[in-house]
């Protein structure tokens, strides 16, 4: 272990909650400890009573959530002897297995659905040399053939069906109740692959029975409404959704993901494109964070939720932004609320183009 007194990452920061040892070669990028913003002018805008907080995991290094799993997977991995990594993906978990492949030494292998994938994630994992394979198939299937390939040969799964994964990223939970001093009332978040509602899950079920909190919040997933295989109950064949993140149909953690709603008293419910929208743009121009499509999920299951007054007032709300929506730039340009006026130098056209 490092005597630096600078943050240096999740592992680091909670080994004696995960399941590392000093023998576990820590491979960080420095990922967590993202900021909990307090959304007063989203609360206002939504007519909501309550304090609502807001988990950036768009500032992790490699701009989502899938980095706290990523450091935990890749440690193991190499820890293990592995020498290379695979992963199906929608683009988020290219781009970390990619980075954190880099950083370890390990070759990476990435299944990705064919045009489906937000151009910065591509741009990526590009980048971080992994090997990009782009299959004419959804991700559902990318991720069975992942499942089939790393079963065969000696390459190490980092999809969340790796428990390590889960295991990274429960310290998401850790952070929350670390900064409000208890878990919060509520915690909404999108769920695709389910990988992530049962990782807060566990973190939350984790340190209450420490006493490092008092309760459990209610765990509020929100699927795409094209990709809703929880809500409907059966197997979607061919999700869809502008928010590619969580255009899944056959989620890994499906059993998981109810267990925490029912164990929580929570919900799992579903939330159209417009309403994802609708919700990605007030993030965006009430409180000033970009996130990605997929990630407003969470927001707008929270306007969803407090139209039918199922969000108590006065209560503590997080709701967690899972990515960065400079990875989608292509959304962010058509969906956006200003747009671009050209004027010629002068100053005069410059004011008049003003409009002031
Ligand atoms: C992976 C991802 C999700 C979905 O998380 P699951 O663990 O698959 O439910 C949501 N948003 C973003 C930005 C993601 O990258």
């Amino acid at each position: 272990m490092s005597t630096d007194k600078h943050y240096q990452g999740l592992i680091n920061k909670y080994r004696e909650y995960l399941p590392v040892s000093d023998k576990t070669p820590v491979v960080t990028l420095n990922e967590g400890n993202t900021p909990l913003i307090k959304a007063d002018n989203l609360a206002k805008k939504i007519g909501l009573d309550a304090e609502i907080y807001l988990k950036f995991e768009g500032s992790n290094p490699t701009g989502s959530f899938k980095d706290r799993g990523m450091t935990m997977a890749v440690s193991k991995a190499k820890e293990e002897g592995s020498n290379a990594i695979i992963c199906a993906s929608t683009g988020n978990t290219s781009a970390a297995a990619a980075a954190y492949g880099a950083k370890a030494g390990m070759k990476t292998f990435v299944l990705i659905p064919d045009g489906y994938i937000a151009l910065g994630k591509l741009s990526q994992a590009m980048m971080y040399g992994a090997n990009i394979i782009a299959i004419n198939g959804n991700f559902d299937e990318a991720l069975e053939r992942v499942i089939d390939i790393s079963k065969n040969y000696p390459i190490t799964m980092v999809n969340s069906l790796n428990p390590y994964r889960i295991e990274g990223q429960k310290s998401g939970a850790f952070e929350i109740i670390e900064a409000l001093g208890d878990a919060p009332d509520y915690h909404f978040i999108p769920v695709g692959n389910a990988g992530n509602i049962t990782a807060y899950f566990k973190g939350y079920e984790e340190w209450l029975a420490i006493n490092k909190s008092t309760h459990l919040p209610k765990m509020m997933g929100f699927e795409a409404e094209g990709a809703a295989a929880i809500v409907r109950g059966e197997r979607i064949m061919h999700p869809e959704t502008l928010a590619t993140a969580i255009r899944i149909g056959n989620p890994a953690s499906w059993e998981k993901a109810e267990r925490a709603r029912d164990l929580s008293g929570g919900v799992i419910d579903s939330v159209t494109d417009d309403e994802i929208v609708e919700a990605y743009k007030m993030i965006a121009s009430t409180e000033g964070i970009l996130c990605e499509p997929a990630s407003a999920a969470s927001v707008a299951g929270l306007i969803k939720s407090n139209k039918t007054k199922a969000v108590k007032e006065g209560s503590k709300i997080v709701c967690i932004l899972t990515g960065n929506g400079l990875k989608d730039p292509d959304n962010a340009i058509k969906y956006a609320l200003a747009d671009v006026k050209k004027t010629s130098a002068d100053i005069n056209d410059i004011l008049r183009a003003m409009n002031i």
